[in-house]
């Protein structure tokens, strides 16, 4: 059996893979099992912040693996403290809470904003608002956080709690905090996975008063939009106002699974030994990469960032088959005129690698591509973007 075979055979079927095997990788080039490069705008979703098998991260994580791989949530370790160090003084942030994954992060963020709530306001007040066509991952709470039914047909009945109301709708936002009985709002600052979309200052900064006013807790989930992402270390810090609980993953550790919970100033006290924890969470070899990779996001890196995405929009805006270009940073949806899969198809084929989202094609390149690598994947989009379909 070859490994598609395999996959077939064995892998629980949850995903439709491209019929693509990787075997290595450069930053921001791959390699398929026959030796054929390609230049990578997907980043494993918005993980290898730079690349794959960059050498100084590599360094990093392998001298940790020598040395202490795991030690459980019982003792201490210095990766973990200085990781947690770093994350709040970047941030502004407080306290933090490792876990795993992007989904974990934001079931912490929904235990601690419920946790606040029973506290400060009453158990009854445990409703979190969160956006439809947002995605917060596949458990079952973070499904009923998730605004899109179609995850959660056959699944139900959900975590209870959860109402959803249209992304940048001020109105509806301030009607859901007058009728439920509300703990939180949670909302991504781009929504990644419904199609890259932004959400407008003027509305998180309702959702910052309407939170202030009623003593409940914003969470932004910058599982996807953190760690430099969107131009800056967390979108939050280019939309003018500050939340109280920030969960992130994807991007933190380059690759390895790691998710934080970033507590603000309100919730810094809010856990108690016990009231929640995770095995790996913190783990000394994911701690040593995410060190690596936050030292380096640095402002003239940033900086760089925001360059390479001023290209991309200068380019697509108004080029032939692109209908809409959105997005933050190096994290960009593309409205098309040609079917989004068909463009993927034809890029794949011409060695370049994109992912979509909703309709549209989706743009997560490594931060640390190479200004000729991105113009060249560029104009093989363009060229894929304006074909015309017999
Ligand atoms: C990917 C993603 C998640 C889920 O992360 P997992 O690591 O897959 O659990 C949650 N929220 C957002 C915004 C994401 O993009």
């Amino acid at each position: 059996m070859n490994v598609q075979q395999q996959d077939k055979a064995y892998i629980a079927n949850t995903y439709a893979r491209f019929p693509l095997e990787l075997v290595s990788g450069k930053g921001a080039l791959l390699y398929d099992n026959e030796g054929k490069e390609y230049i990578d705008l997907g980043s494993g979703i918005a993980v290898n912040t730079f690349g794959a098998a960059d050498e100084v991260w590599a360094q990093a994580v392998s001298a940790q693996a020598g040395k202490l791989q795991h030690i459980s949530n019982l003792y201490y370790t210095e990766p973990c403290v200085e990781l947690a160090q770093m994350l709040c003084q970047k941030a502004g942030m407080k306290k933090v809470f490792f876990g795993n994954s992007g989904a974990e992060a934001n079931e912490c963020a929904i235990k601690a904003a419920r946790l606040y709530a029973a506290k400060n306001k009453g158990e009854e007040y445990f409703t979190i608002i969160t956006l439809e066509n947002s995605f917060h991952g596949r458990t079952l709470t973070t499904l009923a956080a998730t605004g899109q039914e179609v995850f959660h047909k056959d699944f139900t009945p959900l975590t209870p709690g959860f109402v959803h109301v249209p992304a940048n709708n001020c109105e509806a936002l301030k009607e859901a905090v007058a009728t439920y009985k509300c703990a939180a709002i949670m909302v991504e600052p781009v929504q990644g996975e419904g199609g890259v979309m932004p959400l407008t200052k003027e509305f998180v900064q309702v959702a910052r008063d309407l939170c202030d006013k009623e003593n409940m807790t914003l969470i932004f989930d910058e599982v996807q939009t953190g760690n430099g992402r969107t131009g800056s270390l967390y979108a939050y810090m280019q939309m003018g106002v500050t939340p109280d609980i920030v969960s992130t993953a994807k991007g933190l550790a380059g690759g390895l699974p790691l998710g934080a919970t970033l507590l603000g100033e309100k919730v810094q006290d809010i856990f108690t030994p016990g009231s929640h924890g995770s095995t790996f969470g913190g783990n000394p070899v994911c701690c040593a990469g995410s060190i690596s990779v936050l030292s380096r996001l640095t402002d003239d890196f940033l900086a760089q960032v925001k360059e390479k995405s001023a290209y991309i929009f200068n380019t697509l805006e108004g080029a032939k088959g692109v209908k809409t270009v959105s997005g933050m940073g190096l994290m960009i949806g593309i409205e098309t005129v040609r079917d989004a899969s068909r463009i993927v198809a034809d890029c794949m084929e011409q060695g370049v690698l994109v992912l979509k989202a909703k309709h549209k094609v989706r743009l997560l390149p490594p931060l640390s591509i190479t200004k000729e690598q991105l113009e060249k994947a560029i104009g093989v989009l363009k060229d894929a973007l304006a074909k015309e379909d017999a």
